[in-house]
């Protein structure tokens, strides 16, 4: 093992000071940021992450309401309840927890949100402004992963970022982020030949593609930093990235843990952005 690990608990917990200490200050001004978590049905896993959410909510002095609907819901049901929240005052934030059921389209959801809310970055508008370099709610894992980088010191500014994977939630946002950071960026998916050799030409190599351990160390350029997003269960039940960090950490100069890495990040960035709404909402920022 060589390289420094990056540790995102850690820094996700400054991070929550940094909010816990500005919330405070917008509490003596009589403003509290509000955030409402949308929730229909009753998959195990969306249902710890909704839980997740509401509780940092509390832990830094947010205000919350988690709405959950049933399985069934009609698309109409959600579209007026979404139109609820958008004119509702005391919420900043909407984040409707996806997958959605497979009778809901998805895009209308996010479509319905308002941009000002759209704490979840995946709002169309949001994501053009991203793209042109706009002020906007960025979207949550990403904005995670330049947080990591400038926190260690990893200034993407010149580097030539590798980032593998081009989904619309992980692998495009952050591209589009390390450009606005000044970093060379290539976009690399599932059809790119000679992925290993690309890779090895990174200085910052990003992994958001959702195969375990995909990663070894000789894709790595010797001291590159690695950030893996990738969260993927085993057949054990134990949690592994995309990156097959004890190998990859013999090479690298900075590498993510899975988990401890950029998993904590998300929900961090979720309230940065709610913070952040809340503060446009008064003028503030
Ligand atoms: P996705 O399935 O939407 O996209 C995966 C991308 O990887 C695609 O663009 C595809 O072209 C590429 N790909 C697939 N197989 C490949 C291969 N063999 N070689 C090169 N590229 C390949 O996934 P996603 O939503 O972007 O998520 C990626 C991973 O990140 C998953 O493990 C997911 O669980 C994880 N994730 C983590 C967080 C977090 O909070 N840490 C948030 C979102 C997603």
């Amino acid at each position: 093992m060589s390289g420094q690990i990056i540790d995102g608990k850690r820094i996700s917990d400054t991070i929550r000071e940094e909010i816990k200490r500005e919330t405070a200050e917008l509490a003596a001004r009589g403003i509290r940021p509000g955030l409402a978590v949308v929730l229909v049905g009753e998959d195990p896993a969306s249902q710890v992450y909704v839980r997740n959410k509401a509780k940092a909510c509390e832990d830094l002095g947010f205000y919350s309401e988690v709405h959950r609907l049933p399985a069934d819901t009609s698309q109409e049901n959600l579209l007026a309840l979404i139109g609820r929240l958008n004119e509702q005052t005391g919420i900043n934030g909407i984040l409707v927890q996806l997958p959605l059921p497979k009778h809901i389209d998805e895009k209308a959801v996010i479509d319905a949100i308002s941009v000002d809310k759209d704490v979840d970055g995946f709002h169309p508008v949001s994501v053009g402004n991203l793209t042109i370099g706009d002020d906007s709610l960025l979207p949550c894992t990403p904005a995670g992963v330049i947080e990591l980088l400038k926190r260690t010191g990893n200034s993407p500014a010149g580097k030539h970022a590798v980032v593998i994977g081009r989904s619309n939630i992980v692998g495009k946002p952050v591209s589009l982020l390390l450009l606005r950071e000044n970093a060379t960026v290539t976009i690399a998916h599932s059809r790119t030949p000679d992925l290993p050799a690309l890779a090895r030409q990174a200085d910052i190599l990003v992994a958001a593609v959702g195969v375990p351990k995909l990663v070894k160390k000789d894709w790595v350029k010797p001291g590159a930093v690695v950030i893996d997003v990738g969260i993927n269960r085993l057949e054990t039940g134990k949690l592994c990235g995309d990156v097959d960090f004890d190998d990859v950490a013999q090479a690298a100069g900075w590498i993510t843990p899975v988990p401890g890495g950029v998993g904590p990040m998300t929900i961090t960035m979720l309230m940065s952005n709610t913070l952040k709404a809340a503060k446009r909402a008064h003028g503030i920022g």
